[in-house]
């Protein structure tokens, strides 16, 4: 991508933007057909369109948290480097994308631990930030913030406040938050959310950008920021790649994974002209002394 001068939206709250780098054999939706002991024979594509989504944040000026795979990283050290040599902040994704509930507070807590010593290693730069897979945090896995904090880490984003078959917990805050936890406290920041008719709507994007119209998601971002919070978004270097295998046919998965690819860049270029974006550390740190404490 050709990288073009634009200029900073106007708008005082910055929102938070970050992708997760894995790929698209990661996502849960493909489990039935990649199995993990298939996964090193597979192709692999993230590389790519995690330097291309670099690029077009670059074009506006926007740096972002990009939440590496244990598993990415361990195999593309050089992917990571030029990520973080690009300004961007380094977060992780946990190792093996099994569930935080899956796991169990102690395999949990080594990908926690063995992730965070990796990026560093690779960095030579302290990682605080943590996101699950699959938004994993919440009432089935009651160890995990307590364990992030004994593991050093000083914020989390992996809790989405909606009711979902997979995950979420529609009780949680909807902004910025402090939880106290037997070791200590973290942030938590939630992915954004639209508050409809007393009902949380996700809007945070990743599935939701690619499925519903980008005003939806401009909607919550607006919303959020008129009461006076950051939007939290996520989204996945292969929910910008249309050329990537066609591993599921049919099905709810194939739809919630393949539908919308080729439209989520121009959706992506949208908002980065609409809203400004930042990583998600400060905004954590900011909350750290000014957010509500749970
Ligand atoms: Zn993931």
């Amino acid at each position: 991508m050709t990288p073009k001068t634009s200029t900073t939206p106007a708008g005082p709250i910055e929102n938070g933007i970050s992708f997760d780098v894995e790929e698209y054999f990661h996502a849960l939706n493909l489990r039935p057909v990649a199995p993990e002991a298939a996964w090193d024979g597979m192709q692999r594509r993230t590389a790519t369109t995690t330097r291309e989504l670099a690029d077009q944040l670059a074009a506006h000026g926007v740096k972002s948290t990009f939440f590496f795979l244990g598993w990415v990283a361990a195999r593309d050290r050089a992917l990571v480097k030029a990520i973080h040599a690009a300004g961007h902040e380094i977060g992780s994704h946990g190792v093996s994308h099994r569930m935080a509930d899956e796991l169990g507070a102690d395999a949990f807590r080594d990908e926690a631990r063995s992730s965070k010593a990796l990026l560093e290693d690779i960095t030579g730069a302290p990682v605080h930030g943590f996101r699950a897979s699959t938004f994993s945090i919440g009432p089935r896995t009651p160890f995990a913030l307590e364990v992030l904090v004994e593991e050093g880490y000083r914020w989390d984003s992996s809790v989405f406040p909606v009711r979902h078959d997979r995950y979420g917990d529609p009780t949680f805050s909807r902004v910025p938050v402090v939880v106290r936890t037997p070791a200590g406290p973290i942030v938590e920041l939630p992915l954004l959310t639209w508050r409809v008719l007393g009902q949380n709507v996700p809007a945070a994007g990743g599935g939701y950008l690619r499925l519903l119209p980008v005003a939806i998601v401009e909607k919550a971002l607006r919303a959020m920021n008129a009461d006076g919070a950051p939007g939290v978004l996520y989204l996945h270097p292969w929910e910008f790649d249309p050329g990537q295998p066609r591993l599921l046919r049919g099905g709810l998965g194939a739809w919630r994974h393949y539908s919308g690819l080729r439209g989520t860049r121009a959706k992506l270029e949208r908002l980065l002209g609409k809203f400004r974006f930042g990583p998600l550390g400060p905004i954590a740190e900011a909350a750290r002394t000014s957010a509500r404490m749970v």
